[in-house]
């Protein structure tokens, strides 16, 4: 049976308007404030590109069609996101950039009807931001999970957090967290941790330091949080306790994905860019273009792209039949980042001096993109996932067989 790889009508439309949009509206902005959100106004700046969304009626492609989204599956996602992703302040229009668009996919998926109603539809809406609260300083969770340390304990029938996360994306500004502390067990081991939505103005909530880091785009800096006996009821349960690093699989499975939909669309314009200029620039008797090196750049920026869209459908594919694509998602994810990285890269050198300098994108879009081959799975511990379980697998083959 043949492969369809054709979008709908409707889809294929919803890309070309996403493309004029962000060609008319967003990157003539992006481009005035130089790609950084905080310049060009934060979260002034974002209602005002998420209301021309809507009037362009691009607005949330992902969201539940009950909280005024478009409803779109994975596979559908990948191209409207990376017509996104050309401009870095699309994804925040569209009111698909993380991370935000990763929340409304968990709360869709796990949240209780009145979690819904508080938490879903003003994030779905953009009437609100959100932050996913992880990662903390060592020796607490990073790379690896089961290090956390935030803990909740039940005091007085409620639950008291008490722990101290950093990197959080969104945090200055956002309305509620999605924070997970440990409800049982020690740091170290695998399960015992829960995810709970903390509103910000919780007593003992505080966002403390922006961390200052490569990447100017995303609104609400990525910031220290202190979580200071912060009480909670039962009902700030995202799921059922304990279940929390399974939760983390629902939502980091596709938001790893849309993270490479969206740097896809950003690595695009680089190579749209690059490959203009040396079609345009002259040299050595000819154009830039002309000369061997040059094409061999602009032939790996192409096999990269393609590469990078053919390990998105698989995953994508997976993941709307229902499946955890744990292999895909890792394979794509660790692929893409660095692909994604090489492009830009590559096309910064063919920019020349222009390439590093402002008077282009290129210099900003490789500050942006690096940071993917940490976030998400630093490209090192997918490698390390995929081949323990594939080294795994051959360890039980072999035992069986002595058996
Ligand atoms: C821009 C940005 C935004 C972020 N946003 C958020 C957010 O919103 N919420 C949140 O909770 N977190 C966020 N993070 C944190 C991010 O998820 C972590 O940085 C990431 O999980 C790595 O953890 P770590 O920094 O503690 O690195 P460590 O765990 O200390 O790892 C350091 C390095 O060691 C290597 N390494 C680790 N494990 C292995 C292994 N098994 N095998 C081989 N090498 C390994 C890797 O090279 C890795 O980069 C963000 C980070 C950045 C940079």
């Amino acid at each position: 049976m043949p492969i369809d790889l054709d979008y709908s009508p409707e889809v294929s439309t919803l890309v070309d308007r996403t493309r004029e949009f962000i060609r008319e509206v967003v990157l003539p902005i992006e481009d005035e404030h130089g790609g950084d959100i905080t310049a060009a106004g934060s979260d002034t700046m974002r209602t005002r590109l998420q209301e021309a969304a809507r009037e362009a009626g691009v607005f949330a492609p992902h969201a539940p069609l009950e909280f005024g989204g478009l409803g779109l599956g994975m596979s559908d996602r990948a191209p409207v996101f990376e017509a996104a992703g050309y401009s870095l302040f699309g994804p925040l229009a569209l009111n698909i950039a993380a991370p935000d668009e990763g929340n409304v996919h968990l709360l869709a998926e796990v949240a209780s009807p009145e979690q819904k109603s508080r938490f879903l539809e003003p994030l779905a809406t953009g009437a609100v931001r959100s932050a996913f609260a992880m990662t903390e300083p060592a020796p607490g969770a990073g790379s690896d999970p089961s290090a956390l340390r935030t803990r909740a304990e039940r005091r007085e029938g409620q639950w008291s957090i008490t722990g101290h996360k950093w990197f959080i994306t969104g945090a200055d500004g956002a309305d509620f967290f999605i924070v997970m502390a440990r409800t049982s067990g020690e740091p170290g081991e695998r399960g015992g941790a829960t995810m709970f939505l903390v509103p910000a103005d919780s007593p003992g909530l505080r966002v403390g330091r922006h961390i200052s880091t490569l990447d100017r785009s995303m609104v609400g800096g990525h910031c220290e949080v202190d979580f200071d006996d912060v009480r909670v009821p039962d009902s700030a349960v995202l799921g059922a306790v304990d279940q929390g690093f399974a939760y983390a699989q629902v939502r980091l499975g596709p938001a790893r994905m849309t993270h490479v939909m969206r740097w896809l669309g950003a690595a695009r314009r680089g190579h749209d860019i690059a490959v203009a200029h040396v079609a345009r620039r002259e040299g050595f008797g000819g154009r830039l273009g002309d000369l061997g090196m040059i094409q061999q750049m602009v032939a790996d920026n192409e096999i990269d792209i393609a590469a990078t869209r053919a390990l998105l459908v698989r995953a994508c594919w997976e993941l709307d039949r229902g499946e955890t694509a744990g292999d895909s998602t890792s394979i794509a994810k660790t692929f893409a980042a660095e692909a994604i990285f090489r492009i830009v890269d590559r096309s910064v050198q063919m920019c020349g001096g222009l390439g590093v300098s402002d008077d282009l994108p290129l210099a900003r879009l490789s500050r942006e993109v690096r940071p993917f081959r940490v976030y998400d799975g630093p490209s090192e511990v997918h490698r390390w996932a995929l081949a323990k379980r594939r080294i795994g697998a051959a360890k039980r083959a072999l035992a069986e067989v002595s058996d």
